[in-house]
């Protein structure tokens, strides 16, 4: 490691417990405390992520680094501080609460704060840096990792606040992307681990264009894609906050479905099925990708599903269904 990137780390561990610390004990920081106990977190969850408050002081940051000797251009470069047009350096994060996010071996290499005063963007992460790239990093993977290995699952969410709500409801495999799209090297990270990932995305439209691309990135590198469904208005956090974690086990999670009872509903959205011909282009449609399925079970199950619900013969089904698995072959 440069000496750069260790002036960097060491930074930002000085900061975590800081924040931390004003959250916890202080003032300064009640503001985010009382908000985290609003949104219905414990203390001890607050503590395991080492969650924290950036105070609304002016230069606050910036002075304390500077009082422990970091290099001002450096913090900058760290995305600890933010310079102006004008040059002048202020505090980057202030009045967000602070989520840490750390590397696989639990070191702080970024913030993600988030307003809770309606100003300015609803997060901010640090900039990227030799230490932080947001598009090979997972949020809690360095916590989740045990437990994603010892039930060969990991459950991949949209924000850390879903992570860390789902965490204190008993989902500890829990890992997120932060607020990117899923990269092909996290699907491969994750791969490495485990063989079954599940995605929990939030409800919304958004929310199901990034899982139909995260499932076909993870289906890709040869993991097995689980989908577990939350109703429009939804994300995993709000779930667990309106019906409890128990429910959300057993609601959402247990129930995930395969990829297909998701691409089933998800590409309904192109078609009026009122319509006879989108029936038939939706039926075709969803054929293809029931071609492309491996297994002789699984395929003829999601065929009766459609042979059922739209009143086609399973011959004509099969017979369609061959023809572009030869053309596939
Ligand atoms: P909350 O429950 O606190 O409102 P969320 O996790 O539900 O947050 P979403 O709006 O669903 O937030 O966004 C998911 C993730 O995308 C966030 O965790 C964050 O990392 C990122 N994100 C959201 N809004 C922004 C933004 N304005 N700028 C940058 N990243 C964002
Ligand atoms: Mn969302
Ligand atoms: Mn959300
Ligand atoms: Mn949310």
């Amino acid at each position: 490691l440069s000496t750069e990137s260790q002036s960097i780390l060491s930074a930002y561990e000085w900061l975590a417990k800081l924040y931390h610390h004003l959250l916890r004990h202080t003032k300064d920081g009640k503001e985010g405390y009382t908000y985290l106990k609003e949104r219905g977190l414990h203390d001890d969850t607050i503590d395991t992520f080492q969650l924290g408050f950036a105070p609304n002081i002016t230069d606050f940051t910036t002075e304390f680094l500077e009082k422990k000797g970091f290099h001002q251009q450096l913090m900058v470069k760290a995305g600890l501080l933010s310079q102006k047009d004008d040059n002048s350096v202020s505090d980057r994060f202030s009045g967000r609460v602070i989520f840490p996010i750390r590397n696989h071996l639990g070191k702080t290499i970024a913030f993600n704060g988030r307003a809770i005063n309606g100003q300015g963007p609803k997060y901010l992460h640090s900039a990227e840096s030799e230490l932080f790239r947001k598009g090979k990093t997972l949020f809690n993977f360095d916590l989740a990792k045990k437990h994603i290995r010892k039930e060969n699952e990991a459950v991949l969410f949209e924000g850390s606040m879903d992570v860390i709500s789902a965490y204190q409801a008993g989902v500890k495999n829990g890992i997120a992307t932060l607020g990117t799209s899923l990269t092909d090297s996290q699907a491969k990270l994750l791969k490495r681990y485990v063989d079954t990932v599940i995605l929990c995305y939030d409800g919304d439209r958004a929310g199901m264009d990034a899982t139909y691309k995260a499932a076909q990135l993870l289906q890709n590198v040869g993991a097995y894609v689980k989908i577990a469904r939350l109703s429009e208005d939804m994300d995993p956090d709000s779930f667990i906050r309106q019906y409890g974690g128990e429910a959300f086990i057993d609601q959402v999670i247990k129930p995930s479905t395969t990829f297909m009872g998701f691409y089933m509903r998800y590409v309904k959205k192109d078609f009026n099925l009122s319509l006879e011909g989108d029936r038939i282009k939706y039926v075709e449609t969803v054929l293809r990708q029931v071609a492309v399925i491996d297994s002789p079970v699984e395929r003829e199950y999601y065929l009766k599903e459609l042979s059922n619900e739209y009143n086609i013969s399973m011959d004509t089904l099969t017979e369609e269904i061959h023809q572009y698995r030869q053309k596939s072959g």
